[in-house]
C-alpha cells in the first residue's frame, strides 16, 4: 500500500499509526490541514475488514473535517482518528492508549466522539491528554454529546433545503426517510416528527428502528430499501459512501439532507445527483452542529445558548450554496468544496505571511 498514491490522499499534512500491544490498540490519526488551526475531528471505532479501508476512511474523514471546520468558520483544521476494532470490545486501557497516541501529537490533533465512541470513552481519553473534547458538561455550558447538536443543525438545514427545492416552509405532511437511528438519527427523527413529518426509518439494529416506530409512529422499512423510498426527503444518518453510480439511479427523493459524513462515494456523484434533479445538502455543511459544539467546549468560549445560535446559522450557509449552485449550474457539492478550499488556501497564505 502506497499511501501517497491512494485515491483518497489529498496532500494530508500527517498520517500516523498507533499501536499498543497491552491493550490491543490499532489506530490511525490523519491530519489533513492545520491551515486554520489545530486539526479537530472525532474518533471512529469500526471493525474494518481491510487495513487500507481504515486508512482510506481516515483520509476521507479528515479532509471532510477540514472542509467542515472551514465552512463553519471555526478556528480549527481537519483531522480524524480511527480505531480498528469492534466497538463492543472497547476497554478503558484501549481508550487510554488511544489518548496517549493523541497526546503524542502535542495538540496538532484534538479528538472527540464519532461512530463507535461515546462521551464516556472521551472521559477516559481525557484522563491522559488535554487534547480532547465532547466531555460531559454541566447544564448551560457548551459541549457534551455532539449528537443532538448535529441533529438540530441537520433539522434546520433540511428545512432550508425543503424551502429551496419544494417551496415549503413547514415539514407538516412531508414524507421523510431516515437511514440510521443512532446518536444523530434518533434525535433528528424526534424533531421531524414534532413538526408533523411522516417518517420511514431503517437501522441495522432492529431494536433502534422499533423504538422510533413505537415512540413516533414511524414506518419501518428494510435496511436495503430505505434509500430508494418514494419520499420527499432522504436523510442518510448511518455511514458514508451511500450515493454512487448504483444507488443514485434508484433514488426517488427530491431532497437529500442528512448527517452522515462522506455521503458521496466519489466527488463526481454530486453531478449525478444534480442531473437527477435532487437537491443535495453538502454533508459537511449540514452536519456541522456537533463540531461547533465540540469546538466551543474545547475553547471554553461560549455558552450553550451561543452554540445554539451558531448552529442556527447552518441553514443560511446552505441556502447561499444552493443559490450559487443554481446560478452557476453546478452541483451543490462542487460549490461547497470550492468555497471550503478557498478558505483553506486563505488560511495557508496567512500562515506563510
Ligand atoms: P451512531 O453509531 O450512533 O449511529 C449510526 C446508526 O446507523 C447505528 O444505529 C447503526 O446501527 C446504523 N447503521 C449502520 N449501518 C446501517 C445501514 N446500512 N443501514 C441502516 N442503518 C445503519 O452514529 P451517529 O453519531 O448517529 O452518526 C451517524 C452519522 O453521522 C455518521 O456518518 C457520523 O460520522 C455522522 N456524524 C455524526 C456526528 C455526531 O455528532 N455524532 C456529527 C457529524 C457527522
Amino acid at each position: 500500500m502506497d499511501l501517497f498514491q491512494m485515491r483518497d490522499f489529498d496532500a494530508h499534512e500527517q498520517v500516523t499509526f498507533g499501536y499498543d500491544a497491552a491493550s490491543g490498540l490499532r489506530a490511525i490519526i490523519a491530519v489533513h490541514s492545520t491551515a486554520l488551526g489545530p486539526s479537530a475531528g472525532g474518533c471512529r471505532m469500526w471493525p474494518y475488514g481491510d487495513f487500507s479501508d481504515a486508512v482510506s476512511d481516515a483520509l476521507r474523514l479528515s479532509r471532510g473535517m477540514s472542509y467542515k471546520n472551514a465552512m463553519a468558520e471555526l478556528p480549527f483544521g481537519g483531522g480524524k482518528a480511527v480505531i480498528i476494532g469492534d466497538a463492543r470490545e472497547k476497554t478503558r486501557q484501549r481508550m487510554e492508549a488511544f489518548g496517549r497516541f493523541v497526546d503524542s501529537l502535542s495538540g496538532r490533533y484534538i479528538t472527540a466522539e464519532d461512530v463507535g465512541t461515546t462521551t464516556a470513552d472521551m472521559e477516559q481519553v481525557a484522563a491522559v491528554t488535554p487534547f480532547v473534547s465532547g466531555l460531559a458538561q454541566e447544564s448551560g455550558e457548551a459541549g457534551g454529546d455532539p449528537g443532538p447538536k448535529t441533529a438540530l443543525g441537520v433539522y434546520l438545514g433540511l428545512k432550508a433545503a425543503v424551502q429551496f427545492r419544494l417551496g415549503r416552509a413547514s415539514l407538516e405532511g412531508l414524507e421523510i426517510a431516515v437511514q440510521g437511528l443512532g446518536g444523530v438519527g434518533y434525535p433528528l427523527c424526534r424533531l421531524l416528527a414534532a413538526e408533523g413529518a411522516s417518517l420511514r426509518v431503517a437501522d441495522a439494529r432492529p431494536a433502534a428502528a422499533q423504538r422510533v416506530c413505537q415512540e413516533l409512529g414511524a414506518q419501518q422499512v428494510p435496511v436495503e430499501a430505505i434509500l430508494a423510498q418514494d419520499v420527499d426527503v432522504l436523510a442518510p444518518c448511518a455511514l458514508g459512501a451511500v450515493f454512487d453510480s448504483r444507488s443514485i439511479p434508484t433514488l426517488r427523493a427530491r431532497v437529500i439532507a442528512g448527517a452522515a459524513n462522506n455521503q458521496l462515494a466519489r466527488d463526481e456523484d454530486g453531478e449525478a445527483l444534480m442531473r437527477a434533479g435532487i437537491l443535495y445538502a453538502p454533508d459537511y455543511v449540514i452536519n456541522a452542529g456537533g463540531i461547533i459544539s465540540v469546538a466551543h467546549e474545547y475553547r471554553g468560549d461560549a455558552t450553550a445558548a451561543q452554540v445554539k445560535a451558531q448552529i442556527e446559522r447552518i441553514p443560511a450557509r446552505l441556502t447561499e450554496i444552493f443559490e450559487r449552485a443554481r446560478r452557476e449550474g453546478r452541483p451543490t457539492s462542487a460549490v461547497a468544496d470550492q468555497m471550503a478550499r478557498e478558505r483553506l488556501a486563505a488560511g495557508a497564505a496567512r500562515m506563510v505571511a
